[in-house]
């Protein structure tokens, strides 16, 4: 599933972990999305996206990402039915991390950050996620599914996975997730208070959880939920560009390829992507 050379294993044992290749790793996962399927048709398309040769592959931070072994592809993991799926997707990450990688995940919907997290909690123990997203996702359940991908941030807290998380861009909040927010002392911007460059100077280990709904729907259709009033493209890359701290991993979830438009939304992953290595690979 997660196949590593033994040579780049060797090196990658011998790195910090800060340091270690990003390491892109699909998780074509759809089973916790409440409203509609699709987002576990993704990766492939993110993945083409990103390598269009409309562009080329440089980021915005001055990095190639097209220089040799400027980042790796571990593919995708192979999913197994039922509730075996989270334990997959972690053991998955959980390789990367011991091998010194930093994983950037492909998803597949919002749920898949749980189990993300839970290797990178045991790995950090004093780990910050900044979390882009309309939906503040911290639900106890949602229809009855306490996995649902409006919940992860819930399970994440309850199991110290995290010891910090920043949420930007919320804009869906409701009396009971605000109570949650609340018991869980987490640090919310909503969207109408954007900017908040100055927030994401941080230190330590940080973890970027990017779920394209974050931004208006206007430049990104193919996502389940759309949620008007939301950030351009350029502020969301603003905010990115702005995360100080070791970026140990993140994820880039929720684009959903039977919404898009013209493949529209495919490339605002593949530009996002670009950008979340670039900070990566930038030393900033
Ligand atoms: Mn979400
Ligand atoms: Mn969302």
């Amino acid at each position: 599933m997660v196949r590593i050379d033994p040579t780049e294993m060797a090196r990658g044992r011998k790195r910090k972990s800060a340091t270690g290749t990003p390491t892109l790793l699909g998780i074509p996962f759809d089973a916790n999305s409440s409203y509609l399927r699709g987002a576990a048709e993704a990766p492939p398309r993110i993945r083409e996206a990103f390598r269009c040769e409309s562009s080329n592959l440089w980021s915005e931070t001055g990095v190639n990402l097209q220089a040799d072994g400027a980042f790796l592809d571990a593919g995708d993991v192979a999913i197994p039915e039922g509730d075996a799926a989270f334990a997959a997707i972690e053991e998955a990450v959980r390789e990367l991390l011991a091998q010194g990688r930093r994983p950037l995940c492909l998803g597949g919907d919002h749920s898949i950050t749980y189990p993300i997290l839970r290797a990178f909690g045991k790995h950090f123990p004093d780990l910050t996620v900044v979390h882009f997203d309309a939906h503040p996702d911290l639900y106890d359940e949602f229809e009855g599914n306490r996995h649902s991908h409006a919940c992860p941030f819930a399970r994440i807290m309850e199991e110290g996975c995290a010891t910090r998380l920043i949420q930007l861009g919320i804009r869906t909040m409701n009396e009971h997730q605000r109570q949650q927010a609340t018991r869980f002392g987490i640090e919310i911007v909503p969207m109408g208070e954007l900017p908040a460059l100055e927030r994401l100077k941080l230190a330590g280990p940080v973890y970027v959880s990017f779920d394209v709904d974050v931004l208006d729907p206007a430049f990104a259709p193919g996502i389940s939920h759309r949620e008007p009033g939301g950030m351009s493209v350029r502020e969301a890359i603003a905010h990115l560009h702005a995360v100080r701290g070791e970026k140990v991993g993140g994820d880039l979830v929720e684009c959903n390829p039977r919404q898009d438009v013209s493949g529209l939304t495919a490339m605002v992953c593949g530009k996002i992507l670009k950008e979340m290595l670039g900070l990566m690979l930038s030393g900033c």
